[in-house]
């Protein structure tokens, strides 16, 4: 671990235990977390390490800011000039806080949420919601959180805006116990963690490029988390800046934390009737500027091999062995055609796992294609190539069956251009150098954008989601906040 590494546990543990205090608190509860974090952060590089939570966090009581703040009025570029330092205050903390909650979500399993921890964050944030002021917060009985945050006065007809990032994390590598890693001033070396793993700027561009800035990192033994908890503490580090400074006049919001993204299960329980947005934005996207509209069509097939089994001495002219049959299934997707091998606009077949014996086998095959013609076409060759396996196993039967899963969310984001203009205006307001980036892969907006809420993508700053060596831009995650501040400005423009 390198020297500038600061380990947050502790800290964050304090904020945790301080995350519960009552409504009025805010102010003595908030030094104690800045005098600890003081005491107890390993010297760092610049003074603003231990001062930034100061301003945000100190902000006092409400109602005072409220009668000094409402003489004033947000204008265009106005969100560009708020102090870096005040937005990390927070977004930093909470997501120090939000990552050590283990939320590995589980696609083995029906139920939503298919793990305990992701009621652990929801019902936290629900808590945290609550504290910050807001009446509407709801925790359903599958674990979203939802809240709403009312329209300042006068402003109540304009529509309704929603923000959603999801509580879970992939179960590709461990998620239990982050050891998340705080590093100021990055010196532009290699950073090794435990296990052998290692950050090296010459691999990873963007890493090199943050030399001189401030990441968080993983200590090696699971992954962060920054998909999705950056994007959790961007948006309620947005909402409590609005509540805070309400001369940012705004519409109506509403807020959403959703479970199981990244198992895609999560979304036939969405609480659609309850949902009163008109457009929404998803905070689950990678580096700065990345907007997203375009996402995969994407098709997941169960293909079942059912064998014919003898004992394997008598087995001559009669075994029709399923394992194998499964293999060789496998072995015919097309591996020009694989997720190693394409990307941009390229669509491909993913076989996810595999198991079985003599008897039975089964193999989940992924389809992904941003045309729907050439998802469709993907599951046609599947039962093409069950036909084949079929004549080479005498006997044996193939099933497959294909279920589409979301389909490309540009379409019906089209059908309402304002919805990405506002988007790109916003960036251009804080001069940030958008560009627009097709997903290679899915979201919950994808989904919602299905059920008839435009839902684009945005930016939170992480890289290598899913892996031990996944880290996050701290100046980038402020951004993605300033971003949501300044979207919602403009929506609230009447
Ligand atoms: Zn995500």
């Amino acid at each position: 671990m390198p020297e500038n590494c600061i380990n947050l546990q502790f800290i964050a543990n304090l904020y945790l235990a301080n995350s519960h205090r009552t409504k009025g608190s805010r102010s003595p509860v908030n030094q104690n977390f800045c005098m600890n974090m003081q005491k107890f952060t390993k010297a760092p590089q610049t003074p603003r390490a231990v001062n930034y939570s100061c301003k945000a966090l100190y902000a006092g009581p409400i109602s005072l800011h409220t009668e000094y703040m409402s003489k004033q009025h947000f204008s265009v570029g106005q969100t560009a000039q708020i102090d870096d330092s005040l937005i990390e205050g927070l977004v930093l903390p909470r997501f120090m806080n939000y990552v050590r909650i283990g939320t590995t979500s589980c696609r083995h399993l029906t139920e939503t949420p298919s793990s305990p921890g992701q009621w652990d964050l929801a019902k936290a944030l629900e808590t945290e919601l609550r504290d910050l002021g807001l009446s509407e917060v709801e925790l359903t009985n599958h674990c979203y959180v939802i809240a709403r945050v009312p329209a300042s006065p006068g402003r109540e007809n304009a529509p309704v805006i929603g923000f959603l990032a999801h509580l879970d994390t992939a179960s590709d590598v461990p998620g239990d116990n982050v050891k998340p890693c705080l590093v100021r001033n990055y010196n532009g070396e290699r950073i090794e963690l435990c296990s052998g793993y290692v950050l090296d700027p010459l691999e990873d561009a963007d890493l090199a490029a943050q030399k001189g800035k401030d990441i968080v990192h993983t200590d090696g033994s699971t992954l962060l988390g920054a998909d999705d908890k950056a994007g959790i503490a961007e948006i309620a580090g947005a909402i409590e800046y609005l509540l805070t400074h309400p001369e940012l006049n705004h519409g109506p919001l509403e807020i959403v934390f959703s479970p199981d993204e990244e198992t895609g299960k999560g979304l036939p329980e969405f609480p659609l009737n309850s949902i009163r947005s008109a457009a929404c934005y998803t905070l689950d996207g990678g580096p700065l500027g990345e907007l997203e509209v375009e996402c995969f069509n994407a098709w997941k097939a169960d293909v079942t091999f059912q064998g014919k089994v003898i004992h394997v001495g008598h087995a001559r002219g009669i075994l029709a062995n399923a394992a194998l049959m499964a293999a060789s299934f496998a072995v015919m997707l097309p591996r020009s055609e694989s997720p190693e091998a394409t990307d941009g606009y390229y669509g491909y077949y993913c076989p996810m796992e595999i198991k079985g014996d003599l008897e039975q086998a089964d193999l989940e095959v992924y389809i992904r294609d941003f045309d729907r013609k050439g998802a469709e076409r993907r599951v046609h060759a599947l039962n093409v190539f069950a036909e084949a396996v079929e004549t080479q196993f005498p006997g044996g039967k193939v099933v497959v069956e294909a279920k589409a899963q979301y389909y490309n969310m540009k379409e019906k984001i089209d059908e309402h251009p304002e919805v990405f203009e506002k988007l790109t205006m916003a960036a251009a307001n804080l001069g940030i150098a958008y560009r627009q980036k097709p997903i290679r892969g899915g979201t919950d907006g994808s989904r919602l954008t299905e059920m008839g809420i435009p839902t684009p993508n945005i930016f939170t700053g992480g890289r290598n989601y899913h892996s031990r060596l996944e880290w996050v831009s701290v100046s980038e995650m402020i951004s993605a906040c300033k971003l949501v501040i300044e979207l919602i400005r403009l929506w609230g423009e009447v």
